[in-house]
This record gives structure tokens, C-alpha cells and sequence, in this order.
């Protein structure tokens, strides 16, 4: 409804571009992907000709300079074409923005510019089997040898295992806890580096996931991330603005659950009238499209407290609990609103419902966000 508003002339010069590419390349080609469960490289190389593989960015590196805001938009259009091209761009930020942010001028100079150009493709690798919530609790041990790390140990669900090509590894460099986990770039190509077998998931399929092994992989010691003992904070650090993203990732696909419920229940009759004019679907309607946009103003907002340079944290987490509590309420409501169409996969909405799902759960849980907000009131 009320999606441009707020934004600048540039941000909604670029919001056009990406409108017209999700509707032109990105929506049309999405489903043939999800069958194929299938890594969309040829719309991620797109994306980087366009210049948004690097949104928020320094341009010396290949970034686009532009306001977090602008980089959120764009996964909030993308995720309404394209959920998983839209989260495999979110997990590509999570490694750029910890070498960005902590990197040395080496490293940033070394890979920065093959992220922003979209030549490379980056990973966030922090679960493990043993830690998810508890992510500090880490086993993945990197010892420190003559001008090398070695790492020996097993990552969990990484999106976009094995298809990219650099990772932003947390390993225990140190003892037990947060202060002993380090951050590493570690590149595909490193030896002693495997991956398992491809996840089968709910959705998300064009989004590949797999484990990664390090088997005393030698990560050179010039590619630590910030200073030994600074992992774990790099990567909450991560977490805030891929919260953001994931909150954004929500707000679009639930735009796109929203925009088709409306479209069939302008279409579809029943009693001699289009079912759109029963008050009881409308209210449901009406509920939803309350809850999108409250959802989009709880994003963008922490967005704007973020390029105000502000404490963002606690705002990232309400708009990642709400926006994906709001996205899996719609695109259920959505499949209510097509009847027995919705529950067929002849109709985009079964998809979407399954896509929600896993907003709730990763970077962090909902239960986890609710922590973070409690333990922010308990001062
Ligand atoms: C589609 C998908 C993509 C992912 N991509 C990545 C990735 O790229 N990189 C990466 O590192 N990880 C990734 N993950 C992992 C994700 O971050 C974890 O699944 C998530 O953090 C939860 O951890 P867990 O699965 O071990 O659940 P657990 O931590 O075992 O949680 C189990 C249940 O207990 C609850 N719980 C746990 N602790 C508490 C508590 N203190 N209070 C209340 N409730 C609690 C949880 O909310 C949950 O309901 C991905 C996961 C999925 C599903």
C-alpha cells in the first residue's frame, strides 16, 4: 500500500530497477528453480551487475554506498519475486559486512570487491549440531600453527554450502565461551575443506544447504577476522543486520502472499459474487494488509536508527520476531483465502506458506529474539 513512502528519489529510482527486474527475470524463473531445488547463479551475477551484491557498502571496495534502508528495500522486492534468491543475498551480507566491519585492509582489499561484484558468493557458517541457540557453545576448534589456523570440526545448516565460494567461519580459537571463538575467511578452495550432502528442507529449495567438514583445514593467519577472541561478537554483529534482512525477506513475501490472496478473491465466485465482497474475508484481508505494513514500519525504522548510527540491536530483534510472525500468520491466511486451490501446487501460496516457516526460526529464533528484547527491559 504504502511501500515507496518515506523513501528518497534514489532509493526509489532503485526500488524501480529492482521492480522491474523481480517482474521481468527474478518472479518468472523462481519456481523452476524451487523444482529443481536449484542455485539461481545467473539472477545472483544480475544482481551484481546492477550493483546490489554490495548495497550498503563502501564504494572503494565495490559497494554501492547507499543507507542500509536502500539494501532492505531491495531484499523487501526481491523476497516478493523470489524468497530464496533474496535470503541467499542476506547470508552473501552476513560474511561481507564481518570483513567490512572488523577485516584488515588485506582482507578487505583481497575479497570485498569479488563479494560486491557478485564474481563470488558468501556464507555465514555459525550453527553446529550441538549449538544453535546456545551458539557459543561451539566445538570447531582452531588451532593456531607456525602462520596458519587449523580447523577441525563440523558446521550445520549453512545456506549456500558447497555453491559459495568464501565462508565466514566461527571456530574456538580459545577457551571454553564467547571470548574464545575467532572468525575466519575461509575460501572454498581451502584443503581440508568438505561439504556434506545437500539438505532436503521444507522450502527454501533453491537455496542449497549443506554441512561443511574442516579436517584440519590451514586457513592462513592473515585471514582472521578482527582479533583472536573477537569471533563471537562478530557475529552478533552480523546477526543485528541479518536480522533486518530476514525481517525484510518477510515483509516481501508476505506482500507477494497478500497481493495473490487479493487477486483470487477478486476472481473467485461463490453465492453469485466474488468471494472479496463476504465481510468475513475481507476482515481477514484487512488484518493482513495491517499486519504487512506494520511489520515494513518496524523494519525500516530500526533501518533508519541504524544509518543514524544508533544502538539498532533490540529494534533488529522486534522487527525479525514480528515481521516473520507476520509473514507465516499471512501466507497461511493466504491459503485459507484460495480455498482448496491454496493447497494445491498449481497456485503460489502453498509455497509461500512453507517459505515462512523458517523465518521464525533462523538467526535466531523467535523464542531467542523474545530473550533478547526481555533482557533489554531487565536493564
Ligand atoms: C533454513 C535454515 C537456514 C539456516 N542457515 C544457516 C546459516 O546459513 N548459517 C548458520 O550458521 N546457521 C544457519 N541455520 C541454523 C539456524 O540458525 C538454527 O537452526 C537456529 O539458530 C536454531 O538452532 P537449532 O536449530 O539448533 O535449535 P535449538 O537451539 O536446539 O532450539 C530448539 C528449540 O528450543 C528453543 N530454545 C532454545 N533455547 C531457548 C531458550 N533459552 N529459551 C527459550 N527457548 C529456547 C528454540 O527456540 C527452539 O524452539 C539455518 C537454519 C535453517 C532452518
Amino acid at each position: 500500500m504504502h511501500r515507496d513512502f518515506g523513501l528518497s528519489e534514489d532509493q526509489r529510482e532503485i526500488v524501480a530497477a529492482v521492480r522491474e527486474f523481480v517482474s521481468e527475470k527474478a518472479a518468472p524463473a523462481a519456481s523452476g528453480y524451487e523444482e529443481k531445488h536449484e542455485f539461481p547463479r545467473d539472477l545472483f551475477r544480475a544482481l551484481g551487475e546492477m550493483g546490489l551484491c554490495g548495497i550498503p557498502y563502501d564504494e572503494r571496495y565495490g559497494g554501492a554506498g547507499q543507507p542500509f534502508l536502500t539494501y532492505l528495500v531491495v531484499l523487501e522486492e526481491l523476497a516478493s519475486g523470489f524468497c530464496s534468491l533474496a535470503v541467499s543475498l542476506s547470508v552473501h551480507h552476513l560474511s561481507g559486512f564481518g570483513i567490512h566491519r572488523f577485516g584488515s585492509d588485506a582482507l578487505k582489499e583481497k575479497y570485498l570487491p569479488r563479494l560486491f561484484s557478485g564474481d563470488w558468493l558468501g556464507a555465514y557458517a555459525l550453527s553446529e549440531a550441538g549449538s544453535g541457540s546456545d551458539a557459543a557453545a561451539l566445538r570447531t576448534r582452531a588451532g593456531r600453527t607456525d602462520g596458519s589456523y587449523r580447523l577441525t570440526g563440523t558446521k550445520r545448516f549453512i545456506s549456500s554450502a558447497g555453491e559459495a565460494e568464501l565462508y565466514l567461519v566461527m571456530a574456538r580459537s580459545g577457551g571454553e565461551g564467547p571470548k574464545g571463538i575467532s572468525s575466519f575467511a575461509v575460501e572454498r578452495g581451502f584443503e581440508g575443506l568438505e561439504f556434506g550432502k545437500r539438505e532436503e528442507k521444507m522450502g527454501w529449495h533453491a537455496s542449497p544447504m549443506r554441512e561443511l567438514i574442516f579436517e584440519g583445514c590451514a586457513v592462513p593467519a592473515e585471514n582472521l577476522v578482527g582479533d583472536e577472541g573477537q569471533g563471537f561478537a562478530i557475529a552478533l554483529a552480523a546477526l543485528d543486520s541479518g536480522r533486518l534482512g530476514m525481517a525484510a525477506c518477510s515483509v516481501g513475501l508476505a506482500q507477494a502472499a497478500f497481493d495473490a490472496a487479493v487477486g483470487f478473491a477478486r476472481e473467485r465466485r461463490q453465492f453469485g459474487r466474488p468471494v472479496i465482497e463476504f465481510q468475513g474475508l475481507q476482515f481477514m484481508l484487512a488484518d493482513m494488509a495491517t499486519q504487512i505494513e506494520a511489520a515494513r514500519r518496524l523494519y525500516r525504522e530500526a533501518a533508519r536508527l541504524n544509518d543514524a548510527g544508533g544502538d539498532y540491536s533490540v529494534a533488529a530483534s522486534m522487527a525479525k520476531l514480528f515481521a516473520s510472525d507476520t509473514v507465516m500468520r499471512v501466507t497461511t491466511d493466504a491459503v485459507q483465502v484460495h480455498g482448496g486451490y491454496g493447497y494445491m501446487q498449481e497456485y503460489p501460496v502453498e509455497r509461500y506458506m512453507r517459505e515462512a516457516k523458517a523465518f521464525q526460526i533462523v538467526e535466531g529464533t523467535n523464542q531467542i529474539q523474545r530473550m533478547v528484547i526481555g533482557r533489554s527491559l531487565s536493564g
